[in-house]
């Protein structure tokens, strides 16, 4: 067993919220010594841009998007590392097909009459949600630079209620039910853009907070020159160049206390064990990965583990030459395919030979992706290439599905193709969201600074990321998180492992 010099702080887990904290731990006190630990061979977590077609084309298999005015601690940390950005001028898919207006109620009716040619499913659920929060929230005056907007939210999420009982003790699909007809309610879930985060049951709360936000986006999204992998490379510099320590390939196994109140951990690295000693201890971690290592957490902490939804997501991609589709086509929402969403995107140069297809995935179709990856458990063989030619049922299911969408029988020349479950390991999810009865408050609380070992000790040990965050589902949740660690790791505290009052919460 090789054993490592000890740091003040070690990082584990090297997606978005490791890179972002280490860097922002870095710039408030340089002179902490950090090191990050990141299981598989490359940093980046759930972000993969994989380059297909020599290189042509780059096909994001993990987070396609940022958007500013979601997302403005992340629109900022894009500011900050200096990157160029494309703004993504394609608008979310919205289903084509219509509820049966027969089972809809009269009000329900109007709606649809309003929404007509644009998202009905969207509208829907905005009339459901409108009589969920009755005076609650001022829907009509909302805007989200208005003053207080954040304190009010966070008032909602707690405090909010629904038919006399607190509004996250209940499920989205359990408050809607109460206020929508079923055709409406089962419209929403199905035919609702991916946004709408439906095929689960989510807390009304929390769901709708996020939602609230959404509501009223303007403006477009967009990615960084060179795909998500550029914010990854280029965050991935400037940790490094601060001074942060990079180990990749190195899995955390187990942690323990010391006598004297510092940290043990236990990692894997090219199958040999590796001991480390640390005084703090941050997991960027999402719930599976967590679950893992939960021998090692006090049982408050374990409890808070289940808080959240794993949600699966697989994408899948092609190549193709002589594309169906002409450049700037619009997405489409799986109508009649088996997919919930389609984008297609042409070669800038030569649009008329070669195209890029991709078929985004949730509940329930996700499933059937799934199953046509031939090694499950080992999507991501070297950080990772996603599963090419391997499963001749793949390609054919790329095949039927560009089909479908497109309403041919002929046959499409696909070149290259891929595909990615992050439900497989180490991620464990797509993407997660809390759970019905949940308050995802306290357990964020909890999460964000705790001991182990013996009672009255200074918190040592801070858990962050996407999966228990305020903003699920999103690079900002998992910044969001990040900067309550760091609010909770007072400066004074990180060069010394001697609690005082001062860092106790
Ligand atoms: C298909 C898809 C599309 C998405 N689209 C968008 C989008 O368009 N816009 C957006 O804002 N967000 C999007 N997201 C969400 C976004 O990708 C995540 O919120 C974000 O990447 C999560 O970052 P994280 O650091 O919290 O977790 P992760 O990225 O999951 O990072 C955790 C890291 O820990 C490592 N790890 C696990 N266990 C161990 C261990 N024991 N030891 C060491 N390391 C370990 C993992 O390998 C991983 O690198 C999308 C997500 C998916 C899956």
């Amino acid at each position: 067993m090789s054993m490592q010099t000890s740091s003040d702080i070690c990082i584990i887990g090297g997606g978005i919220t490791g890179l972002y904290l280490a860097l922002q731990l870095k710039r408030r006190q340089p002179e902490l010594r950090i090191e990050l630990f990141e299981a598989l061979e490359a940093v980046g977590g759930r972000v993969q841009t994989e380059p297909m077609l020599d290189g042509e084309f780059r096909a994001e298999f993990g987070a396609v998007r940022i958007e500013p005015d979601l997302q403005p601690l992340m629109d900022d940390f894009v500011r900050q590392l200096g990157l160029a950005v494309t703004p993504i001028t394609s608008h979310e898919a919205c289903s084509a097909i219509r509820p049966d207006n027969a089972r809809l109620t009269p009000a329900e009716r109007a709606v649809v009459q309003q929404a007509a040619g644009g998202d009905v499913a969207w509208a829907l659920l905005w009339h459901g949600i409108a009589q969920v929060l009755g005076d609650q929230w001022p829907l009509a005056a909302d805007r989200l630079d208005r003053p207080g907007r954040a304190a009010d939210k966070a008032r909602l999420r707690r405090l909010a209620q629904f038919g006399g009982c607190p509004l996250y003790r209940q499920g989205m699909w359990n408050v809607l039910a109460e206020v929508l007809s079923h055709e409406a309610v089962e419209f929403t879930r199905e035919k609702g853009a991916f946004y709408n985060f439906k095929n689960q049951n989510p807390n009304a709360a929390d769901w709708i907070c996020q939602l609230l936000d959404m509501r009223l986006m303007q403006r477009p999204s967009y990615i960084p020159h060179g795909g998500m992998q550029a914010l990854i490379d280029v965050a991935e510099q400037a940790v490094r160049a601060a001074g942060v320590g990079i180990h990749v390939g190195h899995q955390l196994l187990a942690f323990g206390e010391r006598a004297d109140g510092e940290l043990d951990l236990q990692l894997r690295h090219a199958g040999a064990p590796v001991a480390l000693r640390t005084r703090r201890l941050i997991l960027a971690l999402p719930r599976s990965p967590l679950e893992s290592l939960a021998p090692s957490l006090p049982a408050p902490v374990q409890a808070c583990l289940d808080a959240v939804l794993c949600f699966p997501i697989v994408w899948a991609s092609c190549v193709m030459a002589d594309p169906w589709w002409a450049p700037g086509a619009a997405p489409g929402s799986g109508e009649g395919a088996t997919t919930r969403a389609a984008h297609f995107e042409s070669h800038p140069d030569k649009p008329e030979a070669y195209g890029l297809a991709m078929f985004y995935n949730d509940d329930p179709w996700c499933h059937y992706w799934a199953n046509l990856s031939d090694a499950p458990g080992a999507r991501f063989p070297h950080k990772d290439r996603p599963v090419r030619s391997g499963d001749p049922r793949l390609r054919q299911a790329l095949v039927r599905t560009l089909q479908q969408t497109f309403g041919r029988d002929d046959e499409p020349h696909l070149l290259e193709w891929g595909l990615c479950d992050w439900s497989a390991a180490p991620f464990g999810a797509g993407v997660h969201f809390w759970k019905p009865g949940r308050d995802s408050e306290q357990v964020m609380q909890t999460l964000a600074a705790f001991a182990i070992g013996q009672d009255g000790r200074a918190p040592q040990v801070h858990i962050c990321g996407e999966a228990y965050s305020d903003f699920q589902g999103f690079f900002e949740g998992a910044l969001r998180s990040a900067q309550r660690v760091l609010q909770a790791l007072p400066a004074a505290a990180t060069s010394s492992h001697q609690g005082s009052d001062h860092e106790r919460h």
